[in-house]
């Protein structure tokens, strides 16, 4: 069953099953400035299960588009390195709005896991929170769980809130034990494990408390269901792959990277760690400025960034020295432009956005790694694990040479990256900047000509700015 098919089948078994089909909304989330983005189905609910917004239904189904790349869910850093994580994801979720409760939300997922997509029950694990013995009971009543699968967790994994304050509730998570093919460093491996052998497929959040200031929990009139499936990682498992990014979902993807660097996929596991971090970057973009995020220094904007840079450097250590990464996310609109229709309108913006920021940043990039290189090869010739904070530091500020990518080169190279010196060295010099602006000539010139000069840098900085999203590009 290829993804375009599951996603199908999963809102055809919710839609025959009382749920309205809603649309996924935006990346970018209308009045609620405390969320960077989307980051999972139920964002767009969030008044309806407070109970301040009425719809006129009260099951729904969805397949949400979610990115996890800052604010309390940052999977960036777990992207090329883990098998089941991505920044851009796809999450299929059912609600219920005071409607079923525990009971048909767990006979519902199981049915579609083991009788739609054709799971077997014996691979499947299950976790409720530790409290939570209705939750228990009912998993003991699925004939086919085979025993001695169901696992009580704690509040980490296992208790959701939506804030410190309103509804919350214990979840039970739908796991699958992908055996030891997938190896794990861990003794005690097992469903609370962090590994991908475990794979946590499905999230059901059970709503049945509000909570107040002083943390008291209040149960809930009309308890409601929010649930989450990586469409990726379901994708995978149904595929018989352990690893998301071998799924059809990537795998399109990855070749047109192949092709374009000439490479194969599965060769190298350097080139395939780079392919995949490749891979999900472009799917990011794509669907980042197809929600009208742009790149920029601050913000949204920065995240964006972010993303395209680590994918160029990726690039760069698979060869690719000239802009790829356009052609890359054009495969990505190509393939996926049936099941999201709202791809199409922006391409045109996508190919000047990506291809812009990656000719800018290939002249900061050859600079920075040239000298990283260097400085790598000093510190290895003298036995020094760690590169400094104030080198790393210097990369960025003379040369813009982003932290992530040379983390991600030291560790390349087994070495470490001082973050907390790199962070002592931002803070020196904001201190010092700060201090010359106070105590230095400026101050004697008087306010008018300081207060000129600070438009001045104003207007340049803008004027930049301006040139480059609306002069250049659009
Ligand atoms: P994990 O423990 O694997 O990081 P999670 O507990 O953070 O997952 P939830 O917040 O429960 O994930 O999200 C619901 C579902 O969304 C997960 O069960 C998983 O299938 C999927 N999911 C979560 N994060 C990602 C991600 N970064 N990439 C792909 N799928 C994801
Ligand atoms: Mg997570
Ligand atoms: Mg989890
Ligand atoms: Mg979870």
């Amino acid at each position: 069953m290829n993804g375009n098919e599951i996603r199908q089948r999963f809102i055809e078994y919710f839609t025959q099953r009382g749920h309205t089909l809603v649309e996924s909304s935006p990346l970018v989330p209308h009045e609620d400035p405390t969320l960077l983005f989307t980051n999972a189905g139920m964002v767009q609910f969030k008044k309806v299960f407070t109970g301040e917004e009425k719809r006129d239904y009260s099951r729904a189904v969805t397949c949400q588009r979610c990115v996890r790349a800052g604010g309390k869910h940052n999977d960036l850093d777990n992207v090329g390195y883990t098998a089941r994580h991505h920044t851009f994801f796809e999450m299929l979720g059912n609600f219920s709005f005071g409607d079923y409760f525990k009971e048909e939300a767990i006979r519902m997922a199981w049915d579609f896991l083991t009788k739609e997509i054709g799971l077997s029950p014996a691979k499947l694990w299950v976790s409720v929170y530790e409290d939570d013995d209705e939750a228990y009971a009912i998993w003991e009543k699925i004939e086919d769980l085979p025993p001695g699968r169901i696992v009580r967790l704690g509040e980490k994994d296992n208790f959701w809130a939506m804030g410190d304050t309103g509804p919350c509730g214990p979840c039970s998570e739908i796991h699958i034990d992908q055996g030891e093919a997938v190896a794990c460093p861990e003794e005690n491996c097992g469903v609370d494990c962090d590994c991908d052998r475990f794979l946590e497929i499905w999230n059901l959040v059970f709503m049945q408390y509000e909570r107040d200031e002083q943390g008291n929990l209040t149960p809930l009139p009309k308890p409601s269901i929010d649930t989450g499936m990586g469409l990726e990682r379901i994708a995978a498992v149904a595929q018989g792959k352990i690893n998301n990014y071998d799924s059809d979902l990537f795998q399109p993807i990855i070749q047109r990277t192949c092709q374009l660097a000439g490479i194969s996929y599965g060769a190298n596991l350097r080139a395939d760690t780079a392919l995949r971090v490749i891979a999900d970057h472009a799917r990011a973009t794509t669907f980042l400025v197809a929600d009208g995020v742009l790149p920029s220094n601050e913000g949204r904007g920065y995240v964006l960034r972010r993303i395209m840079r680590r994918a160029v450097r990726f690039g760069r250590s698979l060869g690719l020295t000239e802009p790829f990464l356009g052609e890359v996310c054009s495969a990505v609109a190509d393939g996926m432009g049936s099941a999201w229709g709202h791809l199409g309108e922006s391409r045109e913006l996508l190919g000047k956005v990506v291809r812009h920021e990656e000719e800018r940043f290939l002249e900061t990039l050859d600079h920075g790694l040239g000298m990283l290189a260097s400085e790598i090869e000093r510190l290895q010739g003298e036995g020094i694990k760690t590169i400094a904070g104030d080198f790393i530091f210097k990369l960025y500020d003379t040369y813009g040479f982003p932290v992530d990518i040379a983390k991600d080169v030291a560790q390349e190279e087994g070495l470490q990256a001082d973050e907390e010196g790199f962070g002592a060295a931002m803070a020196r010099q904001r201190e010092q900047s700060r201090r010359s602006w106070k105590g230095g000539g400026l101050g004697e010139l008087g306010p008018g000509f300081k207060e000129l000069l600070e438009r001045g840098v104003k207007s340049r900085f803008v004027g930049y700015e301006t040139r480059r999203h609306h002069g250049t590009l659009v």
